[in-house]
């Protein structure tokens, strides 16, 4: 008997979080919160897990969409074990106390959530339990029926330091979870590495950019190309560049990117500011660097030169002092470093803004990416239209697998059935066309919040 339950993240990217029911133990896998939406919108539907058993949550990856919420989990249910890489429970110490920060300034008291304190945290880290990639691990919760235990086995998904695809193995069902997956290489980070999966029965799938044309996405190569010409034309100018990244995966890879760009001459040798959460987590890059696979072993990301972001009060500095600003958040979210950043920067006609990541279509930076110099934005409700008067350009250096690799996977794995889950509805409609088209056999399905499926076999 096994019973799935998506809970959040189905649909759209946001708080992802799917129960499973494998003979009376219950799992989550992942516990992440929508970085766009306030109070109990933002978590995932945790009421649907009444009266169900839940014995163990397993994390796949530091990024906030995955392990957002877990202290607001832990809350109601603390005596949920966790499981994660040693990389994303190093990650989530950081991210988490960060988020609580973030929590309490944005957070009005008719939010509905109960905030959590930097105790909590420290406590709720401190009881993750690690586990290694390709290792197996047996599991019975605490209600478990059956007499063979649930084995486990975490997968390198290539996405972002720590993060990994889980195989969940009972009585001979596999089930095989994603989590966010990259099969392509990224400037620091190789991509995933699921050769000794076999055969699965069920893939929960991720859909990220299974709209996004391939060719639209480019490579890191072309990208890194495209993005060096247009560069170099501002810096030229005399202009700075604003690039909105998140602070865990884009940004360590975007400065490294930039550094070797300029160490082989192509591009412009120019300041390069970051700072805050990005650079600690730049420092757990570097102190991994041995442990898990990876490209550029020897680059540590602390001997790249960097000036402090959070130093600078005037942002005239900026034209005093041209450079390339690393800020998060990635989607220029309202209160963060780089929406901050925005107002002036738009005021600059020799200044880019360069997008290089995913934008939720809601947000300030999908406005911005979305229009070009001479435009008249509105990026939230209560401020005034804005004249873009600097250049904007769109890039993509994707940390997530393109449509054609989220073929692969299925073409590798095998599945009789596969759920799609972590992408806006024109990604599940692309990719479930293209599924049925190519692999008549596999049942398909779209996760829908609060809907059950049952993998069991016929
Ligand atoms: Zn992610
Ligand atoms: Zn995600």
């Amino acid at each position: 008997m096994i019973k799935f339950l998506p809970l959040g993240g189905a649909d759209d990217i946001g708080a992802s979080c799917f129960y499973l029911n494998i003979a009376g133990t219950g799992i989550l896998l992942d516990c992440g919160i929508h970085p766009r939406k306030k109070g109990l919108d933002s978590l995932p539907k945790f009421e649907l897990l009444k009266d169900l058993p839940l014995d163990f949550a397993f994390i796949s990856h530091a990024h906030q969409d995955h392990i957002g919420s877990l202290p607001f989990l832990i809350q109601h249910i603390p005596h949920v074990i966790i499981f994660s890489t040693s990389q994303t429970k190093e990650i989530a110490e950081l991210t988490l106390h960060n988020a609580a920060n973030i929590l309490v300034n944005s957070q009005s008291e008719e939010s509905g959530l109960r905030i959590y304190t930097h105790d909590e945290i420290d406590l709720l880290v401190r009881s993750i339990r690690t586990v290694e990639y390709e290792e197996v691990f047996p599991l019975k919760g605490l209600r478990h029926i059956s007499s063979l235990p649930i084995n486990i086995t975490f997968y390198d998904a290539g996405h972002i330091l720590g993060a990994a695809a889980i195989l969940i193995e009972h009585n001979e069902q596999k089930i095989l979870y994603t989590g966010d997956i990259n099969l392509s290489d990224q400037t620091i980070m190789t991509g995933a590495d699921l050769s000794k999966v076999k055969k699965v029965d069920t893939l929960i799938l991720e859909s990220t950019y299974a709209g996004t044309d391939s060719a639209k996405l480019g490579t890191w190569q072309s990208e890194q190309k495209r993005f060096t010409k247009d560069a170099n034309q501002i810096l030229r100018n005399g202009g700075s560049i604003l690039i909105p990244v998140f602070a865990l995966g884009k940004t360590q890879e975007l400065l490294a990117s930039i550094y070797l760009l300029m160490k082989k001459g192509m591009l412009t040798e120019t300041n390069i500011y970051t700072g805050g959460i990005g650079k600690e987590i730049s420092s757990l890059y570097d102190r991994n660097r041995y442990l898990v696979r990876r490209k550029n072993i020897e680059l540590e990301l602390r001997d790249i030169p960097q000036n402090n972001l959070f130093e600078i009060e005037d942002y005239n500095y900026f034209k005093k002092n041209p450079g390339i600003v690393l800020a998060s958040s990635g989607m220029m979210l309202e209160g963060t470093t780089s929406y901050r950043l925005l107002d002036y920067w738009l005021r600059q006609e020799s200044f880019g803004i360069f997008g290089v990541g995913y934008m939720d279509s809601e947000t300030p930076g999908y406005k911005i990416m979305n229009s070009k110099r001479g435009d008249v934005v509105q990026l939230t409700e209560f401020n005034p239209p804005q004249k873009i008067n600097c250049h904007v350009e769109r890039f993509y250096f994707p940390s997530h697998s393109k449509r054609e690799e989220l073929l692969t996977i299925i073409e590798r794995t095998k599945p009789t059935r596969v759920v799609l889950i972590h992408g806006e509805h024109q990604s599940q409609n692309w990719l479930g066309y293209n599924i049925l088209h190519k692999f008549n056999q596999v049942k398909l399905y779209s996760a829908e919040v609060g809907n059950q499926i049952n993998f069991d076999i016929d």
